[in-house]
């Protein structure tokens, strides 16, 4: 059973050698006394919040951190081989948090969703059509009530999540625009993506002036992914009662200590709700969220852009394509195909 192992605790920016790859034995069988269940991986997912768990100091209690010299978890898809649990059976495919290694003991499957829609790339779910998308969904229309006609604003938008809520945002009406590091990136957000305009922040000395430009009239909703200087910088941008979704901030995810935000007395002038959300209070709302996008996926109002990297040797440099943002498009790394 081929493994990625995290080595150690990380301070800085993370290399691919911060990642091993081992082997160890696994039986297929689910053994007697658990009720879990025993899966193949098929696709893994690469996000952000992986950085997070990879550091000493803990600051939450959302996440279960790596533990040094152990294999990875995250997000994937896989196929049930063995079952103990009565919601499974074998041959289900089924989303969740698994462990970076081709096959995998799952003793809590009540954290897995069965997939029952398989006319759309398997790959997606574990993005459009899992976490990433449940946290555009539930951030974009529970948090920002949003209108027609308002200016939105996302960071990191060609992001895994970004993607998805620039394309909400142009559903309802919205003026959007969004924030990327390369030019790439910021050509498939206008071209592919349907934003009305898009810059690449990393060009930008100054977010403020830049923001000025592409959001003349000021901005309504503001999707944070980012946090940090653009934060900063989106507050003296905002309009009176406009929203923030606290979604992420990846730019803060490598330092030691966090840059502090100087423009917070905006939020007082201008009357701004900032909120923050965790996606995993929201997959109530999952059927009600297929029902949603699905038809937009099959109709192709809703396009999806991945990355995708062949085999599970392929995951350390895949992650850390993504934590530096070198990826191009939601970074999927495929264990196997069936
Ligand atoms: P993204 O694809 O947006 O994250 C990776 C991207 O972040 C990179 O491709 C890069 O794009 C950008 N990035 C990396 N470093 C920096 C930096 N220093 N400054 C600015 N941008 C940087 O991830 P997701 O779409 O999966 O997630 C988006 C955000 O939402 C993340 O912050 C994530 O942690 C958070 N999240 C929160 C959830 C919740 O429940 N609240 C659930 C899921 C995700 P670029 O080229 O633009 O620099």
């Amino acid at each position: 059973n081929k493994q990625v192992i995290y080595r150690d605790y990380i301070t800085g920016f993370p290399k691919e050698t911060d990642l091993v790859l081992n082997t160890s034995t696994i039986s297929l069988k689910v053994p007697e006394e658990s009720n879990g269940v025993l899966v193949k991986n098929l696709y893994l997912s690469c996000d952000p919040y992986m950085r997070i768990l990879m550091r000493k100091v803990q600051d939450n209690n959302l996440f279960t951190y790596y533990i040094p010299g152990s294999p990875i978890t995250g997000f994937g898809v896989a196929k049930v081989l063995d079952s103990r649990h009565p919601n499974f059976k074998e041959g289900d495919l089924v989303w969740g948090t698994t462990t970076w290694e081709e096959y995998s003991l799952i003793t809590t499957p009540e954290t897995l969703i069965k997939i029952e829609h398989t006319d759309v790339p398997l790959s997606y779910y574990t993005g459009i059509l899992s976490m990433p998308g449940m946290t555009a969904y539930a951030g974009f229309y529970e948090l920002c009530s949003p209108k027609k006609g308002e200016c939105v604003f996302i960071s990191s938008a060609f992001g895994a999540v970004g993607q998805i809520v620039g394309q909400f945002a142009k559903l309802t009406g919205c003026y959007v625009v969004g924030s990327a590091g390369s030019k790439e990136k910021v050509d498939l957000l206008k071209n592919k993506l349907g934003f009305d305009a898009a810059f690449n922040y990393k060009e930008e000395h100054d977010l403020d002036a830049a923001l000025k430009r592409y959001c003349p009239d000021g901005i309504h909703i503001y999707f944070d992914n980012v946090g940090g200087k653009m934060l900063d910088a989106v507050l003296l941008n905002m309009r009176p009662q406009g929203r923030i979704a606290a979604c992420g901030m990846v730019s803060q995810y490598n330092l030691e200590e966090p840059e502090g935000v100087k423009n917070l007395m905006q939020v007082i002038y201008k009357q701004i709700r900032i909120e923050g959300f965790v996606v995993f209070n929201y997959y109530h709302l999952y059927p009600k969220f297929l029902d949603m996008i699905l038809p937009h996926i099959r109709e192709g109002k809703i396009v999806y852009l991945e990355e995708i990297n062949e085999g599970l040797e392929s995951g350390p440099a895949a992650l850390i394509k993504l934590l530096s943002g070198r990826n191009v498009g939601k970074q999927v790394v495929v264990v196997a195909r069936e």
